[in-house]
């Protein structure tokens, strides 16, 4: 039996912080029945995923590209403060997420993409 790569290291124990959402928790969007809370929120697909659901993103090749963030950042329902308009570009200068108005007042310059399209921007990364 060859073995020359290494496996690859465990997921983290099953602690008793998977726990159920509850009052101003993020739900998992992929839960059915009762929902855990979300630990992490993709912005890529975009959507929230507890412990279990996030495993994918971690061990796939297409999906380990995704941008994760804090799930208390909800993007789906946030909108920027500044210009009250949907968050639709991602600015990987301040690796941040933007709205269309903040593209053409404060990030010029900087190297950004919508965020539905980072996968593809990420293939021909020739920079
Ligand atoms: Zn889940
Ligand atoms: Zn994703
Ligand atoms: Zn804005
Ligand atoms: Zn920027």
């Amino acid at each position: 039996m060859k073995t020359t790569i290494s496996p690859p290291p465990p997921p983290p124990p099953t602690s008793p912080s998977q726990n159920y959402a509850g009052p101003g928790d993020v739900e998992c969007d992929f839960c059915t029945g009762e929902k855990f809370r979300a630990v992490k929120f993709c912005l890529t697909c975009p959507a929230s995923y507890c412990q279990t659901h996030l495993q994918p993103h971690y061990e796939g090749d297409a999906l380990k590209h995704h941008k994760l963030v804090d799930p208390d950042r909800n993007l789906k329902e946030k909108l920027c403060e500044k210009h009250q308009k949907s968050l639709e570009i991602f600015c990987k200068t301040d690796d941040s997420c933007i709205c269309m108005m903040c593209v053409v007042t404060e990030h010029n310059g900087h190297k950004m993409v919508e965020l539905e399209t980072e996968r593809e921007e990420n293939q021909m990364s020739g920079v």
